[in-house]
This record gives structure tokens, C-alpha cells and sequence, in this order.
């Protein structure tokens, strides 16, 4: 059963794609929200949606940038000022870069992918961590990507920078778990999200869509995953449904990675 009843959790990218639908997810089960977005009309639409499927939500945003440890460790604080706690947090903020073999992909495109999918992601946890340590619980769950698993090719930024999310997850599971952290990753496969909407039509114009046919038409399931779908998932994993579940990468992919 996934009850968040005067539970808390805090969420970057929540402006948008999986952060946007696992706030909705969490929302409705009675959590207390700080969506984190460097896109404030994104955020404003964010609180909207979530307002409209769950009246009483209490759901404060932040403009801030996961690449400065400063302004993320004063989400964090904003956080435990506003709400007391933080039971949860989806450390999911992250950015695609631009596709090119390694040889010609650029260094500044690296180092930029590297700086949110990477540094992002291990300031967002620093910071939570040591409010969670002093609770003596919490739950955490870092995005990472079938990218971070696996080769997936034309993408050296990306590729590195989710590979690192998994190692930072399983590293800081095994310090935490004694203090009742639960700490995990998700490895999503292609889900519909802007980001790939974005990606699909600078490839393809306006062919995107046929063009996105002919991408998952290698998938088993033969289909886009639906944010909805990644969003459940998030819930469980920060809910006390699945506390035993620890430094861990939860795939969520039509099970494209082990064909
Ligand atoms: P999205 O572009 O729809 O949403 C990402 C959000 O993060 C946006 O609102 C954006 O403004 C915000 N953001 C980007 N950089 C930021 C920064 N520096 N500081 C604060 N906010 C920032 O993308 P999405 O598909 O929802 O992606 C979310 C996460 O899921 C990313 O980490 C992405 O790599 C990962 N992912 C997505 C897919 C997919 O197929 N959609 C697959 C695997 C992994």
C-alpha cells in the first residue's frame, strides 16, 4: 500500500517529463511537495496539473539550478524550514547534450552534461543525506538510464554521467543503510517526454513521430514508455512499501536491456 500522508518529498526537474509524473503519482497519495526547476513557467504549469488532480496538495517551488551547490543546499534547507522533513527525494534533474561519435563530441557539451547529470545528482543527495541521517530514515532515488547500464552509443557525456549515478547510488546504499536510508536508482528506457520529443524532432523535423515509430520498433514492447508509468514506479520506491529494496538500479524499459 503507498500512502504518503504527511510524508514529504522533494523533486528536481520537477517542472517537466518523469519529475512532473512522479509528483502527480506521489501528490495524489497525500504527500507535501518542493518541486526544484531552472524552468519557472514549467514549475507554475507543474503545481497546476497537480492541483487540479489533488485539490489539497500543499506543493512549493524553487528556480534554482541543480549545477550550483549552493542553491541546492538551499532547497534542501527550504525544504526542512517549510515542511520539518524530507521522507523522500527524486534526484532526477538531468539533460540529454548533443549526439556525436567520441572522437568529435565536444569537451564544453561533456563537462555541461557531466555538471547536471552528474555533479547535480551528488549535491542533491550530500545535502539530503545529512537532513535523512539525523531523521534515522528517508528514501532516495537517483534517475539514471538504460545509458547508465549499458553502451548505447553517440553519447559519451550522457553515457558517463548516468554510469556515475549508479555507482554514486550503490556507494552511498551501502554507507546509509544502517541509518534506515534506503537509497536506488531507475535505468528508464525511452519514455515520451519532452526531452525525447525534443531529440526525436531535431533528428527528424517534422517526421518525429514516424521517426519514434522506428525507434522503439526494436523495443519487445513496441512502444514509448508513458511518464505516467516511471512515475508510479518512483512512488513505490520512495513509499515504505519497499524499504528493503537498497543501492539498487530498478530497469524500466519494455525490457529493451536484456535483449
Ligand atoms: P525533461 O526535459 O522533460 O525534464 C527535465 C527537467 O529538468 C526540465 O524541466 C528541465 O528544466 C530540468 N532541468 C534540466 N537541467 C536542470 C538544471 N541544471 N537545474 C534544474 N533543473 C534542470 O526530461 P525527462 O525525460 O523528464 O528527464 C528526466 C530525467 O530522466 C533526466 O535525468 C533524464 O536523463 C532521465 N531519463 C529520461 C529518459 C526518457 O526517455 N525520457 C530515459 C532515461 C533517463
Amino acid at each position: 500500500m503507498i500512502d504518503f500522508t504527511d510524508k514529504v518529498v522533494l523533486i528536481t526537474g520537477g517542472g517537466s517529463g518523469l519529475g512532473r509524473a512522479a509528483a502527480l503519482a506521489i501528490a495524489k497519495q497525500g504527500a507535501k511537495l518542493v518541486l526544484v526547476d531552472m524552468n519557472k513557467e514549467a514549475l507554475e504549469e507543474s503545481k497546476t496539473e497537480i492541483l487540479e488532480a489533488a485539490q489539497n496538495a500543499a506543493v512549493e517551488l524553487v528556480e534554482a539550478n541543480v549545477t550550483n551547490e549552493e542553491e541546492v543546499q538551499k532547497y534542501v534547507q527550504f525544504t526542512v524550514d517549510t515542511f520539518g522533513k524530507i521522507d523522500g527525494f527524486f534526484n532526477n534533474a538531468g539533460i540529454e547534450g548533443k549526439q556525436n561519435l567520441t572522437e568529435d563530441y565536444g569537451s564544453d557539451e561533456f563537462q555541461k552534461v557531466i555538471s547536471v547529470n552528474l555533479n547535480g545528482v551528488f549535491y542533491g543527495m550530500k545535502y539530503v543525506l545529512k537532513v535523512m541521517k539525523k531523521q534515522g530514515y528517508g528514501s532516495i532515488v537517483n534517475t539514471a538510464s538504460v545509458g547508465g547500464i549499458r553502451g548505447v552509443g553517440n553519447q559519451s557525456g550522457y553515457a558517463a554521467s548516468k554510469h556515475g549515478v549508479v555507482g554514486l547510488t550503490r556507494n552511498s546504499g551501502i554507507e546509509y543503510g544502517q541509518y534506515g536510508i534506503s537509497i536506488n536508482a531507475i535505468a528508464p528506457g525511452a519514455i515520451m517526454t519532452p526531452m525525447v520529443e525534443g531529440s526525436l524532432k531535431q533528428m527528424a523535423g517534422d517526421n518525429w513521430e514516424a521517426a519514434g515509430q522506428e525507434f522503439v520498433s526494436v523495443n519487445p514492447m513496441k512502444r514509448f514508455g508513458k511518464p505516467e508509468e516511471v512515475g508510479n514506479l518512483v512512488a513505490f520506491l520512495l513509499s515504505d512499501s519497499s524499504r528493503f529494496i537498497n543501492a539498487t538500479v530498478v530497469n524500466i524499459d519494455g525490457g529493451q536491456s536484456y535483449k
